[in-house]
């Protein structure tokens, strides 16, 4: 034992360890082997099968986890099918009333959850005592109380059904109440794995849920392997969404493996988000947000501060700082209350951190490691800093996931936003500066779900969380996160027949069906899987053959010349009266190819011919509306003028847009008129929109303002629907420009006339170009173009189940957004369908900025 005086002289720090006793006496009463947790009892996997979880500070084994196969977490779904009409209908309060208990209890198990969780996982138990289990109880309070505000504040909701749910092992435990809690608050049933490194914290969570009497199979818990019980769980076709948080690539597999299928997904994945520092920021504070950022959980943090960019003039005065600071961290066992880093989770992962860090020095950074040595026994990674990083280079790119920053730095703030943004993540950031204008304005234009104002890693559930680009999609936590939880009441539950899962658009009522021209969707294009889009159209039916004509280079293509091989028509004997071109960058445009498609009456009579687009044509429109993202930063109030002008000159030329659209489907001419008049309408809806669409002040508990700010997607593709030809155009279209975003549009493709017309009403209404782009032509093979596309950012698709298939699945590329209808189509005419903030929310994603006060 050192003197006192010898340790005021060091000021060396003792061990002081939190005793391990309540979890290991907890493991011990379960012979140190769990079982799942499947319809409120507790029983052995049927496989027979148990894996090892150990502690990571020791890499001594802690129990024998079951390792569940594909028949339990289908006893697991059943379990939450039958348990999900009484849930579901039961009153808001009584939701609430279990909410609460759970919340209760965990408060009351907090010593129990807080030493499991850091045996099992190798974090600090300062942490988990003071962050992860409050949180925990914090989340189920929160949601608690939606439960009770649901029928009053969602009348036209409803909730989905049963919930897979994919948690990863960073915290777990509170992962698992980021995902419970707002499922069950909204009426869903869950079936939840846990990360197979630290399943033991869901599984104590389990017996609360026992001890407050939760009705048996309301919320089960399914321990095992991914390839056993996650993939079963995504590919069950009794599972109607499923919510995961893990890595961007285990993320974009489940957008393929869900393709099609109608289930709704919410993916919160990785991230390397910048942590930008100016040189006016108080550089000790910056310091022991540095500490937070990237050390805090050992740096397993989605969110983690990964990139330090700061201020070129500053830089060598915070690194010498951090590097005081780091010597000063201490490393060690997760119980030892006065470490600042636990263990890594397990040998895999610390394996590959050490794996990038030699990446890293072989790249040409220079690492900076403290002089002391971590333990030698159990998984350990020094605090790592790196300078001299390029910003190509894998470890400025690749998400680490350990104890490891990198640094850049930057002159002025412009350059900061562009290295900010120079990611294919946007989870978070970090802004550092004492000038609040400067850092907001770098708020703003920094692409990602959360930003923190000289802060970082702050947390709450009235606050959304979630990521732009490929951090994924969905909210949790906050009013924004619900929806997630939600679908409309006029999606009744009637199943999707391609796949036999419950869908968006799904359940179509009788009165909606009604509702849609019959004929109009009937004829629904078959999806074009692997078409040729270079090569002229091919006859997709009788009724609609395809005439292929060849515009010549003509200026106006009056003069085309008919291609005869592929022509069943004869263009001589019918009048064509007009080729309208595209619409690209708010010019004119010839299409690519040369060629153009009829577009015939319901007679079969050519009415006319649109360009036929290609691949090409959809790049030069993406491009178009790339360069036109300036118009997200113009003001929603300009952006209603330009709508209600839009509104005004389509008023002008209403009779002219009702003959269009009798001349392309017939039908009576009162529903045409109807439809126009419906359209105008519309775009007074989002007009009026465009600057309400408003975000929300959080009350978070902490001290700080916490701002949610919808904002523009960035560039939509839109594949209009075939029926309504100009409702459906302007129903999509107008939500989107409303919010700040710019499309490229793909017309209906049997009758596209309207759509065309519509640039003459753009044009003469101040729509700056670029906006809106039109590329008319086969719906699927350009869709699918757009999907594929690295530079669009969401695709709403109407049109058939299997297109929708193709478009989810092809979006994974770069994570995009979609919305798709499954073949199921809206009646658009209805208000309740066709418009509403449903359009508003797609068009947006909550960007929430954290503002703390207080000296
Ligand atoms: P994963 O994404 O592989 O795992 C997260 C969860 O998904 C776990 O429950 C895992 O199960 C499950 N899972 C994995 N594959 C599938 C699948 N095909 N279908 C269904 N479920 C699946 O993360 P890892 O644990 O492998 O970590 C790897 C990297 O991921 C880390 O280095 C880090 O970069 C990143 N990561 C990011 C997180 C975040 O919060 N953004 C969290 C965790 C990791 P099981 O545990 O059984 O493998």
């Amino acid at each position: 034992m050192p003197a006192i005086a010898e340790l005021f002289e060091t000021m060396d720090y003792g061990p002081a360890p939190e005793a391990a006793d309540p979890a290991l006496a907890w493991l011990d009463a379960r012979g140190r082997k769990t079982e799942l947790y499947i319809n409120g009892q507790w029983v052995a996997p049927q496989s027979g099968q148990w894996l090892e979880t150990s502690n990571p500070a020791t890499n001594q084994p802690l129990a024998q986890v079951a390792a569940a196969g594909p028949a339990d977490v289908d006893a697991a779904v059943a379990a939450a099918r039958a348990a999900f009409p009484a849930w579901s209908s039961l009153p808001g309060q009584t939701r609430a009333r279990y909410l609460y208990a759970i919340a209760r209890h965990i408060q009351k198990h907090s010593r129990l959850l807080a030493v499991l969780e850091s045996l099992d996982n190798g974090k600090p138990i300062r942490e988990t005592r003071d962050l992860d289990i409050p949180l925990v109880a914090r989340h189920f309070y929160y949601h608690a109380g939606w439960a009770q505000l649901m029928e009053r504040e969602f009348p036209d909701q409803q909730a989905l059904g049963v919930v897979g749910q994919i948690i990863p092992w960073n915290f777990p435990l509170l992962m698992l109440a980021w995902k419970i809690a707002p499922a069950l608050a909204m009426g869903n049933t869950v079936v939840l794995k846990p990360a197979k490194f630290t399943a033991l914290s869901a599984l104590a969570f389990a017996e609360i849920l026992d001890e407050i009497g939760l009705p048996p199979g309301v919320v089960n818990i399914v321990t095992g392997d991914a390839s056993q019980v996650g993939e079963t769980l995504v590919n069950h076709p009794d599972v109607d969404k499923i919510a995961f948080t893990g890595s961007t690539d285990v993320g974009r597999s489940l957008r393929r493996a869900t393709a099609g299928s109608g289930k709704r997904l919410s993916l919160e994945l990785g991230g390397k988000s910048p942590f930008v520092v100016f040189d006016d920021a108080d550089l000790d504070s910056v310091v022991e947000g540095v500490v937070d950022a990237i050390w805090f959980n050992q740096g397993q943090v989605c969110c983690a501060g990964s990139r330090l960019l700061v201020q070129e003039n500053i830089a060598e005065t915070l690194y010498a700082k951090l590097r005081v600071r780091m010597e000063k961290l201490r490393v060690g066992d997760s119980l030892d209350k006065a470490v600042d880093i636990g263990a890594i989770v397990g040998p895999s992962q610390l394996a590959t951190i050490t794996r990038l860090v030699e990446q890293g020095v072989a790249e040409g950074a220079t690492l900076w490691q403290p002089t002391w040595a971590c333990p030698t026994e159990g998984c350990y990674f020094p605090p790592t800093l790196f300078t001299n990083v390029a910003p190509a280079t894998t470890i400025a790119q690749t998400e680490i996931f350990g104890p490891v920053m990198v640094a850049m730095t930057f002159r002025t703030p412009s350059e900061a936003v562009a290295l900010a943004n120079n990611t294919r993540y946007g989870l978070a950031a970090s802004v550092w500066s004492d000038n609040l204008n400067l850092a907001l304005d770098i708020a703003r234009r920094i692409k990602a779900g959360t930003v923190w104002v000289n802060s970082t890693n702050l947390f709450d559930a009235a606050a959304g969380f979630g990521g732009y680009r490929e951090s994924g999609f969905g909210r949790e936590g906050g009013r924004e996160g619900l929806y997630e939880y939600l679908r409309p009441v006029w999606e009744t539950g009637i199943r999707h027949q391609a796949s036999g899962v419950r869908g968006p658009g799904s359940g179509v009522s009788d009165d909606a069906v009604a509702g849609e021209r019959p004929a109009a969707d009937s004829d629904g294009v078959a999806a074009a899987d692997g078409a040729d889009q270079s090569a002229p159209p091919t006859g997709r039916s009788d009724k609609h053959k395809a005439a292929t004509v060849h515009s010549n280079g003509s200026s106006n293509g009056h003069t085309a010349t008919v291609n005869t091989q592929h022509s069943t028509l004869n263009t001589q004997h019918v009048a064509v009266d007009r080729t309208p071109k595209m619409y690209i960058g708010g010019k004119q445009a010839r299409p690519d190819s040369g060629y153009s498609r009829p577009v015939h009456d319901p007679a079969g009579r050519l009415l006319g011919e649109v360009g036929e687009g290609n691949r090409k044509d959809i790049r030069n429109a993406v491009e178009a509306a790339r360069r036109a993202e300036g118009w997200a930063n113009t003001t929603g109030h300009a952006r209603a003028q330009i709508l209600y002008y839009i509104a005004e000159n389509l008023t002008a030329r209403e009779d002219e847009f009702a003959a269009r659209i009798v001349a392309q489907m017939g039908g009576d001419p009162a529903d045409a008129a109807a439809e126009v008049a419906t359209a105008v309408s519309r775009l007074f809806t989002y007009a009026a929109w465009a600057d309400k669409f408003d975000g929300q002040v959080h009350h978070t508990p902490l001290r700080s303002v916490t701002v949610a700010m919808p904002e523009a997607v960035g560039v939509i593709g839109i594949a209009c629907p075939t029926a309504y030809p100009l409702l459906g155009c302007v129903s999509l279209v107008a939500p989107a420009i409303a919010m700040g975003n710019t499309v490229v549009a793909i017309p209906s493709e049997v009758h596209p006339l309207s759509a065309t017309d519509l640039y003459q009403v753009f044009d003469t209404s101040d729509l700056p170009g670029g906006v809106v782009n039109l590329v008319t032509g086969g719906r699927e093979p350009l869709v699918r173009v757009l999907a594929d596309h690295d530079d669009v950012d969401a695709v709403w698709y109407c049109g058939s189940a299997a297109g929708s298939q193709i478009v989810e699945h092809a979006s994974a590329g770069n994570m995009k957004r979609t919305w798709v209808d499954y073949g199921h189509p809206r009646a658009w005419r209805d208000p309740m369908q066709g418009e509403g903030p449903e359009f508003l929310r797609e068009a947006t994603q909550v960007k929430n900025i954290w503002v703390p006060y207080g000296e």
